[in-house]
């Protein structure tokens, strides 16, 4: 298929604030995504206590579930906004600390410990910071993600894969001459060349 019409598009930081400020978040999924149920056991793969990564987390309510399941959940995310949100919206208690590797970025962290959520862009994080993760969720993430940054983005989600990860992507399939995303139609072989 053509996406030509997309590759140049950018939609910057300051315009993802603004949807949140405004209210323009029809991507958050009240109940939480069906295909995480669906998959779950491909996620987990029989093994529990694991470090599971969410990019671009958004409220996404999966991080809860996955937090309850016993597993310890790491987010990043720009807009504060949509952070504090989460905590709110599932009551729960966090504290907020500097993150003295990236300059003005927070971690919010809940009181119990399991879920750390970075409020900053992706590309400010690498391992070193956050370490490897046994699991991922990227749901509007990748197709998120500004076509010239793909490559970025793939290249820096592979340095945080432990071995062994899993990895669950969702994406949408649709005609890229007819919505100019976000969420960008990502080709199922760009997909494969991009994550080898
Ligand atoms: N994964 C979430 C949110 C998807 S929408 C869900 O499933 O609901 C994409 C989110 O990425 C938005 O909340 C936006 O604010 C955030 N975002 C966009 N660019 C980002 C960047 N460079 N770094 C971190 N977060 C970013």
């Amino acid at each position: 298929s053509d996406v030509g019409s997309q590759k140049d598009r950018v939609v910057t930081e300051e315009e993802w604030l603004r949807k949140w400020e405004m209210g323009n978040t029809g991507f958050h999924k009240e109940r939480g995504h069906p295909l995480l149920q669906k998959y779950l056991d491909l996620l987990l793969n029989g093994r529990s206590g694991l470090r599971i990564f969410f990019p671009l987390c958004g409220k996404a309510v999966e991080m809860k579930w996955l937090a309850d399941m016993g597993h310890s959940v790491v987010g990043v995310e720009v807009s504060e906004q949509a952070l504090k949100e989460f905590f709110a919206e599932h009551s729960l208690p966090y504290c907020e600390e500097p993150v003295p590797e990236i300059p003005g970025a927070k971690k919010l962290q809940s009181t119990s410990g399991n879920i750390s959520l970075y409020c900053c862009s992706i590309y400010d994080l690498s391992s070193s910071i956050v370490g490897k993760f046994d699991g991922f969720w990227d749901r509007g993430a990748l197709v998120a993600v500004n076509p010239c940054d793909r490559q970025r983005y793939v290249s820096l989600m592979i340095t945080l894969m432990e071995k062994n990860s899993s990895y669950l992507l969702v994406t949408v399939s649709y005609d890229p001459n007819k919505h100019k995303g976000p969420p960008f139609y990502v080709p199922e072989s760009e997909i494969k060349s991009l994550y080898g």
